[in-house]
């Protein structure tokens, strides 16, 4: 069977080496040894000032929306997994989406501004698949309309824009390192920051509140790790590059095979270095996207339909249409694409589709 996705797994020995330690120090969660060497080797191989490494990348988002003090309503893209959306009305925000751009599927600037009010506090952008967000000129409308800026970076560890980490713009960015991830610590995320002061908020909230074992600086909830998570991820990220590598040929082969077909991809900067987190393919239509689906499921593929539907359809928002969301939404399928996915299983994979397309 071939997934979406399969889960980097390092050498088992590599993480016995680490369980002898923990076994020794028998110090399993709350900030211990291998947690901070996580989040100093993360913040080095990131190039990024504040990294706070959590229990998933939810609570990175809620943690993020708490941590400005975020209120009424925030403006958001329909186009991300549901946790985006989700974790705003879960902080007792309004989620009001802007549809994406036409081209690279992140939020599109021009429908941002057109969307704030007098009670619009900030904006929650996702890197989709790992495509940067125009941050420039989303930045430009936060600094006009004086809002905060928070990029949902789940899919972008690892992506620079001119050069630096795209988790440097904006007032927070949030990571998931869930096993699905291209980084991964089975279940984790983190919270990135420039600002110091953010910071100082995010170290307390993450922990209770905690100020000491008697004192507490205000409220809090429990974003710590442990450090058997921390342990998978020390063992995977020396391997980042070679897994970045791998992912980058098997992309060029699909894209070898699968042009000419009328299929779409994302529009990528030539400003950015990307890292082949998702292989996303645009059909003509639903109607061909379903049936490359059902050829695929009975050769024992299964590529997912990320992202279906789309989020301003859920049963708990105010459906405002979202004509670009809606239609890519309902056209995107990402094929397989991991580090022990092989290139003849690609090539497969490629040639299926092309056969499948021909034939409609
Ligand atoms: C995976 C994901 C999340 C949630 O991360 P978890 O670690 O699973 O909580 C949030 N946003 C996006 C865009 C994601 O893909």
């Amino acid at each position: 069977m071939i997934n979406v996705t399969k889960s980097y797994l390092p050498p088992q020995e590599e993480y016995n080496e680490y369980l002898k330690g923990i076994w020794q120090r028998v110090h399993l969660t709350n900030h211990g040894p291998l947690v901070t060497e996580l989040e100093e080797r993360l913040k080095d191989y990131l190039g990024v000032k504040h990294l706070f490494f959590l229990n998933n990348g939810t609570i990175a988002i809620q943690i993020a929306i708490k941590a400005l003090d975020l209120k009424n309503e925030i403006i958001t893209t329909p186009f991300s997994y549901v946790a985006t959306t989700s974790s705003i009305v879960w902080e007792n925000c309004t989620p009001v989406f802007a549809d994406i751009h036409p081209k690279t599927y992140c939020i599109d600037p021009a429908e941002v501004e057109k969307k704030i009010t007098e009670k619009t506090t900030a904006i929650l952008a996702t890197h989709v698949y790992g495509n940067p967000c125009d941050v420039e000129a989303l930045e430009k409308i936060a600094k006009k309309y004086n809002l905060k800026v928070i990029y949902d970076a789940a899919h972008a560890f690892g992506v620079k824009y001119k050069n630096t980490s795209v988790l440097n713009f904006g007032d927070i960015s949030t990571l998931s390192f869930h096993a699905t991830k291209i980084f991964h610590t089975i279940e984790g995320g983190a919270i990135v920051t420039n600002n110091d002061e953010l910071a100082h908020r995010i170290a307390y909230m993450r922990n209770f509140g905690h100020n000491g074992s008697e004192d507490f600086w205000g409220v809090g909830i429990n974003g710590k790790t442990s450090e058997f998570n921390a342990a998978m991820g020390l063992c995977i990220l020396p391997n980042m590059d070679k897994i970045i590598a791998k992912r980058r040929l098997l992309s060029e082969r699909y894209d070898k095979i699968l042009e000419n077909l009328g299929l779409t991809t994302p529009l990528i900067d030539s400003k950015v270095t990307y890292n082949y987190s998702y292989y996303p393919i645009i059909f003509k239509s639903e109607k061909d996207l379903l049936e490359v689906k059902k050829i695929l499921n009975a050769s024992n593929i299964y590529p997912r339909r990320y992202f279906y539907p789309s989020l301003n359809t859920l049963n708990y928002v105010n459906n405002t249409p979202m004509p670009i969301s809606e239609d890519i939404s309902r056209r995107v399928l990402c094929l397989p694409l991991y580090y022990d996915l092989q290139e003849v299983e690609a090539k497969m994979i490629g040639n299926i589709i092309l056969k499948t397309l021909k034939n409609i």
